[in-house]
């Protein structure tokens, strides 16, 4: 059994109608954030969700861990239907699911003390006596190293680095060792040199902790450090899954390949080539029938137009949405 099991996921948020709207009887209009999403996470496994703005993967990072309710579907962890928990339960069952924010200064009290704050999840799950929680943020300062760990305890966030609460986020969200985590573009608004050392112990964290995650990011390049599989999310659906390998070896959806073909390639003497889509993403209120990527896709045929692909095993796992295939 999977650690997460996503099965037909939507999110469909209404669109505020006017008054004049009401009057006229206009019908009540959705953004179809996510439409019809399934995957699997197995344990010790990372699974990136990889997409422009506007994707839906944020908000699929919110549903699976239930911060927003899901329109319908399910979510899985563990074994544990996450949606049909009443609030108390849900209230216990979050120290198994922990999110690491994008933004460390927005998520961390200004006025807690960092080993107060790395401190806080053992508090409210009341895991430890308070000289266990104690010993146990050291042990995790000093493994996301921010050393000396009794220096670090004491500071406030104001008096570190971007990258040094970025490790404070990170510590605060392993420290109730969850079952699962997930990671929204834990490292896009830190500076590229910092980015690596992030992600290089995001890397070693994953080895060590045997973590299942779910890593969030608009920037395929950040998955080869921690990822083992890889989805791609168009207009509120996946538009294929694989392996780090197939992915990048072998994408096979035309907006795969467009992605891959914006990572930088480090070595000039490799040419690759460039797909660059046409125009903008569509409005997800009224997605294109067919295939949602048919307007830009410079493969699309006339069946892109009216019939929806769906995802298909093209061998060794790798599924693919695609007429093509
Ligand atoms: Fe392009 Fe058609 Fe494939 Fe969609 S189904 S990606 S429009 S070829």
């Amino acid at each position: 059994m999977a650690m997460v099991e996503v099965k037909d996921l939507k999110k469909y948020f209404p669109v505020r109608r006017t008054f004049i709207d009401a009057i006229l009887g206009k019908p009540q209009l959705y953004v179809k954030a996510v439409d019809g999403v399934s995957f699997d996470i197995e344990e010790g496994e990372v699974l990136g969700l990889v997409g422009e703005s506007g994707s839906g993967k944020t908000t699929t990072g919110r549903l699976v861990l239930r911060l927003i309710e899901l329109t319908d579907g399910s979510v899985k962890i563990d074994g544990k239907d996450i949606s049909k928990l009443d609030v108390e339960e849900l209230r216990r069952f979050r120290r198994h699911i922990q999110l690491i924010f994008q933004d460390p200064m927005a998520s961390l009290n200004p006025y807690m003390r960092i080993g107060d704050a790395v401190k806080h999840p053992l508090d409210i799950h009341n895991i430890g006596s308070p000289k266990d929680r104690k010993r146990m943020v050291l042990e995790m300062l000093e493994r996301v190293n921010l050393t000396p760990p009794d220096e670090f305890y004491k500071r406030y966030p104001k008096e570190l680095s971007g990258g040094q609460r970025q490790r404070v986020v990170i510590a605060r969200a392993l420290i109730t060792k969850p079952k699962f985590v997930v990671a929204d573009e834990a490292v896009a608004m830190l500076d590229v040199s910092i980015r690596s050392q992030l992600l290089k112990l995001l890397a070693d964290l994953k080895k060590d902790f045997n973590l299942t995650m779910l890593f969030i990011t608009h920037d395929l390049a950040t998955t080869k450090y921690v990822c083992d599989r890889i989805a791609v999310m168009y207009l509120g659906k996946i538009v294929e899954i694989g392996s780090f390998e197939q992915i990048y070896r072998s994408p096979k959806h035309p907006y795969t390949k467009a992605l891959i073909s914006a990572v930088p390639e480090p070595d000039p003497k490799k040419k690759k080539e460039k797909f660059i889509p046409q125009g903008e993403v569509p409005n997800p209120i009224n997605p294109p029938p067919g295939c949602r990527f048919h307007p830009r896709c410079p493969f699309a045929k006339d069946i892109c137009k009216t019939k929806e692909p769906e995802l298909k095993d093209v061998g060794d796992g790798q599924m693919v949405a695609c007429h093509l295939y």
